[in-house]
């Protein structure tokens, strides 16, 4: 029997497919050691046990109850094989697809993109370029792979968003007025702020920090807590 690099199941979630309901499948593995992480216990690959029988027959069960499937991680382009398969199957099933992402490979993402295998996305943009490495905590700069792979998107016509997550070491005018720069580079519309928070509680800093930074500054930005 089939097993996969699932590392954890969220079976019924409002927030990670916007304005659906949707299950999430976080895989094994990433590529990045974000200072911020809060999915740690995914960053490591460890040995498949989750059975593909699993996840066939929770989408089964999930007929009607459920909108989309999400894939998360950890990198769920890291096993882009088992990906597609479970793509290929929700589909079959009747749902949407959904996949959260680093960005770390356009050409990985440009495979399911060609396909068609997915329907949304959410892409990491994690710093201005000098900052990239720092916000990953790798020494490889992805600045330009993350860039690439939002063009991607862009020219695909499939739904996605661009979120940065703000964290107290970047949380500085002038960087992300760097950061912006880019999503205004990029052209999306709407750059999302997303508050660091932890064990699930905004930090009220950095809220603060961006309220004043976005009303002081006269820019357009979504602040996400
Ligand atoms: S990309 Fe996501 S899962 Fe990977 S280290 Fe950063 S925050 Fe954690």
């Amino acid at each position: 029997m089939k097993k996969l690099h699932i590392g954890g199941v969220t079976p019924f979630s409002t927030i990670d497919y916007p304005d659906n309901l949707s299950a999430v499948f976080f895989f094994q593995g990433c590529v990045f050691r974000c200072p911020y992480c809060h999915n740690s216990e995914f960053q490591e690959i460890k040995e498949p046990s989750y059975l593909l029988k699993e996840f066939v027959d929770f989408i089964g069960d999930r007929k009607g109850f459920l909108d989309a499937i999400v894939f998360s991680g950890g990198e769920p382009l890291l096993f882009l094989d088992e990906l597609k398969l479970l793509c290929e199957i929700s589909k079959e099933n009747g749902f949407k697809t959904g996949l959260h992402t680093t960005g770390y490979s356009p050409e990985r993402l440009s495979v399911l993109v060609e396909k068609r295998l997915i329907n949304w996305a959410g892409i990491d943009l994690k710093a201005d370029m000098d900052n990239y490495p720092f916000a990953c905590g790798v020494e490889k700069n992805f600045f330009n792979e993350t860039v690439k792979s939002i063009e991607i998107l862009k020219q695909s016509g499939i739904d996605f968003e661009v979120r940065t997550t703000v964290f107290k070491e970047i949380a500085k005018v002038d960087l992300l007025k760097r950061v912006l720069e880019t999503y205004n580079k990029l052209n999306i519309e709407t750059p999302i702020f997303q508050v660091y928070s932890e064990q699930g509680k905004p930090d009220k800093e950095i809220e603060i920090f961006l309220e004043k930074f976005k009303s002081e500054n006269n820019l357009n930005f979504v602040i996400r807590k």
